[in-house]
């Protein structure tokens, strides 16, 4: 810790433990911790940062004083992209992301986010927190001195924003398009010249003609980031991210260099965060669409056919990182989980879904 950083948290953690002594009187004010938490989103964009104020709020809620986590925009400290690297060089205490923006530095990174035509959120939470996901995320972590944790989820994602209707695959030659992850290399087969814009970059790169088209969110957060004005066809259902997990990581020294009540408030302001924040953007999509219809959006689907080009594409794309022996392992621990989840919830939920609508009406 640097001096300048000490005298923060010696600040802070004096002041807040006075204001809790009562609550906590064995607080020791030395025991006092601010994080400083680096993060992907612009302040106030919907359902991302919307999941990491709830975070640094829960954190300091839980804490009674012993744990402040100070929240710092893209630009603030590091790029929206940066992040990562700040966490793991110790530049930064934290971050808030998501983690297939670090494919790059491990493509098994992907799996704990999303791939193409991989895990809704209920079937990313079985595997993450009782079928060998965390574990997995912290084995790699141990390569780049971090501790992550699921940290919100987005629920299933749209496919994404057009200028121009998608009639067949080939309407992705030469398209110029926003998508991070292994979905945007699946559009790179596809023919299109694939980019990963930071989220509060978008909408300047889409209105000045920059890109033909982006996939951001989902209702909710696009209406708010404004894309349904500057392009008008928009695609319910995306192939690329079922269920994103958005992640938080801790730099694995900061991590042990707290006691294990902080540690506690992190790992379950984390949990409380990815339930707060999936439920919140699944209750509002529906009704946020409907809103962008009004303003003059044409709600569509890819066609089959685009779905079956996607499909092979994304097989091709998932492969290619298997000479990495944790990419495989993984991989393995990843689909293993939601064959089995995808079982139990086709003959239990998708069962359950057809009998309601046929009984009592969609
Ligand atoms: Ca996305």
């Amino acid at each position: 810790m640097d001096r300048r950083s000490f005298l923060k948290n010696t600040a802070i953690g004096g002041g807040a433990a006075a204001a809790t002594s009562l609550a906590a009187p064995a607080l020791a004010a030395g025991h006092a911790r601010t994080l400083t938490m680096v993060t992907s989103w612009p302040e106030g964009f919907a359902v991302l940062d919307d999941a990491a104020s709830y975070f640094t709020q829960a954190v300091n809620a839980m804490s009674g004083g012993s744990l402040t986590i100070d929240k710092k925009t893209p630009g603030q400290l590091v790029g929206a992209l940066e992040v990562f690297d700040a966490v793991s060089s110790g530049q930064a205490d934290m971050y808030h992301s998501a983690d297939y923006y670090f494919g790059g530095q491990h493509p098994a990174y992907n799996f704990f986010t999303a791939v193409p035509f991989g895990a809704t959120a209920q079937e990313l939470f079985n595997w993450y927190y009782n079928d060998g996901g965390q574990e997995l995320h912290d084995e790699l972590g141990q390569i780049f001195g971090l501790k992550s944790f699921q940290c919100g989820n987005s629920g299933s994602q749209s496919g994404g924003w057009f200028r121009e209707e998608i009639k067949s695959v080939s309407d992705f030659q030469g398209l110029r398009y926003r998508m991070p992850g292994q979905g945007g290399q699946v559009l790179g087969k596809l023919g299109a010249s694939v980019q990963n814009i930071p989220g509060g970059e978008l909408y300047q790169a889409l209105s000045s003609g920059a890109l033909d088209g982006l996939e951001w969110v989902g209702p909710l957060a696009d209406e708010r980031a404004g894309f349904q004005e500057v392009a008008k066809f928009y695609y319910a259902a995306g192939f690329h991210e079922p269920g994103s997990g958005l992640i938080a990581s801790i730099n694995l020294d900061v991590w042990e260099s707290l006691d294990s009540q902080q540690q506690a408030v992190l790992t379950n302001a984390a949990k409380a965060a990815t339930i707060h924040q999936f439920s919140q953007t699944m209750a509002s999509n529906g009704a946020a669409l409907e809103r962008l219809k009004a303003q003059g959006v044409t709600v569509l689907n890819f066609g089959d056919d685009v779905w079956d080009a996607f499909g092979a594409a994304s097989k091709e794309v998932r492969d290619e990182p298997m000479g990495d022996e944790l990419y495989a392992k993984v991989r393995a621990s990843f689909e293993t989980s939601l064959a089995n989840s995808s079982s139990w919830l086709q003959q239990s939920d998708g069962f359950y879904l057809q009998q309601r609508n046929r009984v009592m009406g969609g």
